[in-house]
């Protein structure tokens, strides 16, 4: 797509919107940058690309783009983005832009846990099966980078989170995964409904001879492309479990315990990369000789350290109740929690079974703290804490020889820290420094 002559606005000045800008530029476009930010925002960005910094809604209607690119990071019914959007000749989100300049093959993964895992997976093996292949989107590079090299590769294993998939408009992955889907980014979106439509799109416009990986039994309504199921709970699946061995329409391709991977979550997480990987021909053999080498991604129940004979699992990535349920799901030992961090509208009460027996004691703490306490002490004894350094004491002493602390916040951490990393990296240093 030629864009001599075209005008293109990219809305944020962030990563996705610099690598957008470059794409459009390389393509011929008159490339201006809007970002609400100040000055600062626009360091590092190249002289052929305009910089508006302290853009607001006035700068928006007075804005007559083309093409209107915006970056996942902002909302895209917001007063802001809708100011940019009513005098553009077209509004997408960076991912279908960059898509439009992608030849290869695209396996885009989407759900609300596990894509980072599978994603991961995907692309080591589909190397493994001799295809160059980048993992890319919400993991890692932008895809507007990866298009833009020299030699691009040959597949994509394209992580999309649903910001991503809400801009779409003729995107079409040759292989769409859906993960999972419940309830979460609720500061983001008006009901429930409106994310998994926002997630959904990733189907949108596959055709027959496209493949869907999907859960066994979710909610997607219409599929076109040819359907893969897996659960590792249903036997039914196309990819299924059966106790620790994954089993491929009734045959066994592999253990679970031959990998570094644990639990029911991640087993799923195996089985979508395997059916994902499998629908562009690498056959299941090829596919899981990766898992030799493989270890999974940080802060997603990354062993820490053994203390006292009591095992601290720091699950900083469990951004919702979702992913905590799943944390809580793979414990096989008696275990104390530590929950809590930004209050992000989410409702709590359905994991009050799923603690009840499974955790003897949980201590939370940040913004949303005294409404967990409200919540969670339903079904088990729960305290707060004042600060991380606090609950990881408190989990200490309620603690004992053969069990668990397991750091599992179930909401994001911008009440205290910059981001799950950092806050993860908190909770190791201070169990680390624990005598
Ligand atoms: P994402 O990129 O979708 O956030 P990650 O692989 O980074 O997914 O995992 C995020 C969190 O969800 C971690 O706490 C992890 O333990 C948990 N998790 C991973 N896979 C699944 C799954 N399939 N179902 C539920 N929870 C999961």
């Amino acid at each position: 797509m030629n864009l001599t002559g075209q005008k293109i606005a990219i809305l944020g000045a962030g990563r996705s919107g610099r690598a957008a800008a470059n794409l459009a530029l390389c393509n011929g476009g008159e490339v201006v940058v809007y970002d609400s930010g100040p000055p600062e925002v626009f360091d590092g960005i190249g002289g052929d690309v305009g910089c508006h910094p302290l853009a607001t809604e006035e700068t928006g209607k007075g804005c007559e783009a083309d093409v209107v690119v915006i970056s996942p990071g902002i909302e895209t019914e917001g007063e802001f983005a809708s100011s940019f959007a009513e005098g553009a000749g077209e509004f997408i989100g960076e991912t279908e832009f960059a898509s439009r300049y992608f030849e290869g093959l695209v396996i885009g993964i989407t759900g609300t846990n596990g894509k980072t895992t599978t994603t991961e997976l995907v692309q080591r093996m589909m190397e493994a099966g001799g295809k160059s292949c980048e993992a890319c989107g919400n993991y890692g590079r932008p895809l507007s980078d990866v298009v833009l090299e020299k030699i691009p590769p040959e597949a994509v294993s394209l992580e999309l989170s649903s910001f991503q998939l809400e801009t779409v408009r003729t995107f079409r992955p040759d292989v769409a995964v859906w993960l999972n889907f419940s309830p979460d980014h609720m500061d983001r979106y008006r009901s429930v409904d409106e994310y998994h439509g926002a997630k959904q799109r990733i189907f949108k416009n596959q055709r027959e001879d496209d493949a869907a990986v999907v859960r066994f039994g979710e909610e997607v309504g219409e599929i076109c492309a040819s359907r893969i199921s897996f659960s590792a709970t249903q036997p039914d699946a196309d990819y299924a479990l059966c106790g620790t061995g994954i089993l491929r329409q009734g045959t066994k391709v592999f253990d679970l315990e031959d990998t570094r991977l644990r639990g029911l979550h991640n087993a799923e997480n195996v089985m979508a990369a395997l059916a994902a990987v499998e629908a562009v021909n690498v056959l299941p053999d090829t596919a899981v000789s990766v898992f030799a080498e493989y270890a999974p991604p940080l802060h997603r129940c990354e062993l820490v350290r053994i203390l006292d004979g009591v095992e601290y699992i720091n699950d900083s990535k469990a951004t919702n109740l979702h992913a905590l349920e799943a944390a809580l799901r793979s414990q096989c030992r008696p275990t104390v929690l530590i929950a809590g961090g930004k209050e992000k509208g989410l409702d709590y009460t359905p994991l009050l079974a799923v603690l009840e027996g499974r955790v003897s004691q949980i201590v939370v703490f940040g913004e949303i703290r005294g409404s967990l306490i409200d919540i969670f002490s339903q079904a088990v004894s729960t305290v707060g804490a004042e600060s991380l350094e606090d609950a990881v004491q408190c989990a200490r002493e309620a603690s004992g020889p053969g069990g668990t602390v397991l750091f599992s916040p179930g909401t994001s951490s911008f009440d205290m820290f910059s981001g799950y990393e950092e806050r993860g990296d908190a909770y190791r240093t201070i169990v680390h420094a624990l005598k």
